[in-house]
């Protein structure tokens, strides 16, 4: 059949991955994924890279349907009078419709000295500024992990686990997400470990030096590494193309996940604002945003109305080094509650879920279409439901 209607999906991530491989169902669909490396990144292991004890890297033959053509760059701009994008390379790709699912990356960390001298560690390429750094470090040598969401607490877990000696700046609580049953455990884990942990309203960063960080009190700590990752950040593609964004940035879409601008552009992963209410960024969801976006393309195609947005959360999957983790369950808003399975039980399924996560993907390249579990499912909050 004549592939007449082209759909072009900005980043290759879990969101972009997902949409690319369910959007060739259709015969008469041809698909172009455009991404700025040429490998897919499991941004989920990026502490375990700098640990040492995964590349985090996959090549996009193993999680890419056949059908989906790959052109490694980065998109500059959008052109959305013309339909087409435009790579920092030069050329110009033109589209009927346009997923735009261009992830996320550090904020912006508004702290003087930061910028200079801490290391975030939310893409692959800060992940390999990173780990050179803490291998010329000595063993002894002071470290600094800055925030205690999952990503600073699994890096101060994992690098204390290798023998570093960690430090962990909470701000207000460690690990704001979990339970206080849940953050027992964790606090149990990380002390086990010989972390450092600081909590409260002077466990904050106020500036960073080369070989030192300053508290909320105005102490300072040795710090000959200090890693960055309180918070992220998205890429302004979106607002510099003149499309409507949230506060952070991510595209403001409706319920269906379209564009609220342009209805050939619809949104997925971190970079999506649905009704200005986006859900928390992370891979869980990004996968199942990832194919409703496709659906919803699929549906217009098709000349039928798309279906609202309907999913929620089921916890939060924490890794504290490799022989521990925490899985803390959630109510159907996101929050909370008081189960959790943690130890050697939750590193195991920590890494269930990061390798489903894959399986996901090469299960929909494989058969597009196929995965429906993971949207749309029972049991989740309806969206417009959230506060
Ligand atoms: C260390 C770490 C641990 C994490 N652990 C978990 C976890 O355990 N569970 C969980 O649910 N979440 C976790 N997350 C969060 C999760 O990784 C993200 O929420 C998820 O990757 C979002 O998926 P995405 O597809 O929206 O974007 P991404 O995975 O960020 O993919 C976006 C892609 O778009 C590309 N791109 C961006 N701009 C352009 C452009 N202009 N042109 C072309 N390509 C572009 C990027 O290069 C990237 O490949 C973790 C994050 C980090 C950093």
């Amino acid at each position: 059949m004549d592939k007449s209607i082209h759909v072009v999906v900005i980043g290759g991530g879990y969101a972009g991955v997902l949409a690319a491989d369910r959007l060739t169902q259709r015969d008469d669909v041809s698909v172009t994924l455009v991404n700025a490396r040429p490998n897919f990144v499991e941004r989920i292991r990026l502490h375990q890279y700098v640990g040492g004890s995964d590349d985090a890297v996959v090549g996009y033959p193993a999680v890419l349907a056949d059908g989906v053509r790959l052109v490694v760059g980065t998109v500059t701009r959008i052109d959305v009078a013309d339909r087409r994008v435009t790579l920092a390379t030069g050329g110009s790709i033109g589209y009927d419709y346009l997923i735009y699912a261009v992830g996320s990356g550090s904020a912006e960390p508004g702290v003087p000295g930061a910028a200079e001298f801490a290391y975030p560690l939310a893409t692959l390429e800060e992940a390999q500024r990173l780990r050179p750094v803490l291998d010329a470090a000595p063993a002894t040598a002071a470290v600094t992990v800055v925030g205690a969401g999952p990503t600073g607490i699994e890096t101060a877990a994992e690098l204390a686990e290798l023998g570093r000696a960690v430090t962990l700046v909470c701000g207000p609580v460690l690990g704001p997400y979990l339970h206080p049953r849940g953050r027992r455990s964790v606090a149990g884990r990380l002390a086990s470990l010989g972390v450092n942990v600081l909590e409260g309203g002077q466990a904050r960063v106020t500036a960073v030096s080369r070989e030192a960080v300053r508290l909320g009190d105005c102490r300072e700590l040795p710090s000959a590494v200090t890693v960055w990752t309180a918070g992220f950040g998205v890429p302004d593609l979106a607002a510099r193309s003149g499309l409507s964004v949230d506060a952070l940035g991510r595209l403001l879409t409706d319920e269906t996940l379209t564009s609220v601008d342009d209805p050939r552009i619809v949104a997925a992963g971190d970079a999506a604002a649905p009704s200005g209410l986006p859900l928390r960024m992370s891979c869980q969801s990004a996968t199942r945003i990832g194919a409703h976006a496709a659906d919803t393309v699929l549906r217009r195609i098709a000349a039928e109305q798309p279906a609202p947005l309907n999913l929620g959360f089921f916890g939060q999957c924490v890794s504290l080094g490799r022989g521990a983790g925490i899985f803390q369950f959630a109510h159907r808003d996101d929050t909370a509650n008081r189960f959790y399975v943690g130890g050697r039980p939750g590193a195991r399924l920590k890494e269930f879920v990061c390798r489903s996560t894959l399986k996901h993907l090469a299960a929909e390249a494989r058969k597009p279409g196929s995965l429906t579990w993971v949207k749309d499912g029972k049991g989740v909050r309806a969206r417009s439901g959230r506060p």
